[in-house]
Parts: structure tokens; C-alpha cells; sequence
């Protein structure tokens, strides 16, 4: 149950409410709400004289559910604004794992040629062998650090684990919390404690239910700044990398009130299928596309054979106009 209670009640009653019922207490605007689990279906009358309103749920999808707040939430990642009213689907673009200054500023001059805004680079791969290359960690931060003051880009990269948690919320502008550390509560509450955006990238096992559930330790924490990024399911099929669950994405669109971005590269695992997989994505009037784009693909030292070449990016941003401006949409 969503609690908002009355205004100017003292801190001390918050507290005592608070700690009574196990619930969570954040700031929405300048109401107080407590959050306490789905399972609790009436408002005790012990409390009515101190609340203002409630949301009562079927499940713990609650403050990222559409029954509380029926408009998808606004996030800004610097100069993009996306969700709310604004129709953008912002382009995030970049190599799978940021692997030297020479490399990075050339995928980072691309972006800013193009006009986009967002650059995506891994410092902490979370690799599934331990002989792969691991990423340059905190050497890979403060390249993107450079790369935000020399272009005006804002960047995102991923967290890991926990121990580094603190250095990607320092030095990026978004946080992901990619596919395999998505369950990991030290790096969600650590989240929750920053106003920085949040990308949860969906989990290859996941389903829908805990995607969302994940948001809520991020939202239930206080920050309010999460976004949701479907990257592809693991199925019975092995001639695809995963298999990019449209109808999850629909499924999120009609309930959550979180922005959705939608990552072909990840799910197909090829870079042959990425322009018409943008096409469905961004056809779906999604808020953002994630797409790996490398300086020299072949050669990358992860996901090679998914990023696209610098050529095969700006064509698909030919491509995608057209199409985004049919469902009422911009590319930014
Ligand atoms: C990535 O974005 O490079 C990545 C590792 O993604 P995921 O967590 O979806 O596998
Ligand atoms: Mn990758």
C-alpha cells in the first residue's frame, strides 16, 4: 500500500507511523509517502486521521505502477529529457566497453557529429569468463569523465558489484545496472541513495514482475530516477544471441510508469539485424534505444560481433527518423 499522508505532521509522527507498519518513507514533491508491502489491503483506522489518500495493489509493483501515477515519469539524462509528455526517444550510443582514450574519443566525436547527447562505454564488464578482457575500471571512468568535458556529452556505464558502486555514481551521469547484477540489493540500495538515473537492464531470466520489483528498491529508497532497458530473454533459441521480448516491452508500457529502452545489440548478438530491430523498437514509441557502435568492430575486445561500424550507425539514424516521426516520436 501507498501511504500519502497529511501535510505538516510532525517527524516524530512520520517516524512512529513509519517504524509501526515497516514501511518505507520517501518525498514525492512535497508530500510524504509511506510505502509498506502489497499484502496490507485496508488502511488501519488507527492511522485514518493522519493520511490524506491511498493506493492499495495486487502485488508489489507499486510506485512504478501506473495505478499510482497513470503518466510515464519524466527523467533527464543532461540535455535529454525523456518520458512524460515529451515523445523523445533518446539514442544512446557507444562501444560495448571503453578500451583506450584513442578509441573512446572517436566514438564520442560520432555521437556529437550526429547530435546525440548520450554515450554508453563499459569500464566493469561482467564478463562470464574470467580470461576475457575485464574493462579498464577506474581508468575507463575517468576517460568518460574527459569525454563529458571535451564534447558536452553526458555518459553512462555499468556497475559491476558493490565495491565500485560509489566511483560509477561519481564519475558517470546515468548508472546501469546491467542484465547480470540486476538482483544484487547492495548495488539497488546504493542506487536509491543518489538522484542520479538508474538504467536496470532487465535480467536474461527475469521476469517481468521482478524487473519492475528491482525498480522498486531503487524507488522505495528515494530516488526517483529509474528507467527500465529490455535486452533480450534467454529462450529455447540458439541462433540468436537472446530474443528481444516485445511484448514484455508492451506489457511495461501499459502498467509501469517507468521510461522503457529497448537494446537490440545485446539481445541479437549480430550486427546485421540491428537496423531492423531499431525499426520495431522505435516503432513501438519507445523512450530510448541503446545500440553498441565501435571504431572497429572486429576488433573490439567484447560483443564484437554485435556493435555496428561508424558507417552502419549514422545510416540507421537515416533510417529511424522516418520512422520514429510515423508513431509521433523524435529521435534525440
Ligand atoms: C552491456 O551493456 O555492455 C552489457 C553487458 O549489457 P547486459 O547487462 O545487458 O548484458
Ligand atoms: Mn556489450
Amino acid at each position: 500500500m501507498i501511504i500519502k499522508l497529511k501535510k505538516s505532521l510532525s517527524e516524530q509522527v512520520i517516524k512512529n507511523l513509519k517504524s509501526s507498519h515497516k514501511a518505507f518513507h520517501i518525498k514525492n514533491g512535497n508530500d510524504d509517502l509511506l510505502i509498506t508491502s502489497s499484502s496490507l489491503k485496508e488502511l488501519p483506522d488507527s492511522i485514518d486521521i493522519y493520511v490524506d489518500d491511498f493506493w492499495v495493489f495486487d502485488n508489489d509493483m507499486q510506485l512504478s505502477s501506473k495505478l499510482f501515477s497513470n503518466k510515464t515519469r519524466v527523467v533527464k539524462i543532461g540535455k535529454a529529457t525523456i518520458g512524460g509528455d515529451t515523445k523523445n526517444t533518446v539514442v544512446i550510443g557507444g562501444p560495448c566497453s571503453v578500451e583506450s582514450e584513442k578509441q573512446i574519443s572517436e566514438s564520442a566525436s560520432l555521437l556529437s557529429s550526429l547530435g546525440l547527447s548520450v554515450l554508453r562505454g563499459g569500464c566493469y564488464k561482467p564478463r562470464t569468463s574470467p580470461y576475457s578482457f575485464q574493462g579498464l575500471g577506474l581508468e575507463g571512468l575517468q576517460l568518460l569523465s574527459k569525454m563529458r568535458d571535451k564534447f558536452g556529452l553526458s555518459v553512462i556505464t555499468e556497475v559491476r558489484d558493490a565495491t565500485h558502486v560509489m566511483d560509477v555514481i561519481e564519475h558517470t551521469d546515468v548508472v546501469q545496472v546491467g542484465a547480470k547484477a540486476m538482483y544484487d540489493q547492495g548495488i539497488l540500495r546504493a542506487c536509491s541513495k543518489t538522484n542520479k538515473p538508474i538504467l536496470i537492464k532487465r535480467g536474461f531470466g527475469t521476469t517481468l514482475q521482478e524487473f519492475v520489483q528491482a525498480a522498486e528498491f531503487v524507488l522505495s529508497g528515494g530516488n526517483e530516477n529509474v528507467i527500465l532497458c529490455e535486452r533480450g530473454i534467454r529462450t529455447f533459441e540458439t541462433g540468436t544471441r537472446f530474443t528481444l521480448d516485445l511484448c514484455g516491452v508492451a506489457w511495461l508500457q501499459e502498467k509501469c510508469n517507468l521510461p522503457v529502452i529497448l537494446d537490440p545489440s545485446h539481445a541479437m548478438g549480430y550486427s546485421y539485424a540491428i537496423p531492423n530491430l531499431s525499426k520495431a523498437c522505435v516503432a513501438m514509441g519507445v523512450d530510448g534505444l541503446l545500440i553498441e557502435v565501435h571504431p572497429d568492430p572486429r576488433n573490439a575486445k567484447s560483443d564484437a560481433s554485435q556493435q555496428l561500424t561508424h558507417a552502419e550507425f549514422e545510416n540507421l539514424l537515416t533510417v529511424l527518423g522516418p520512422v520514429s516521426k510515423s508513431v509521433g516520436y523524435n529521435l534525440i
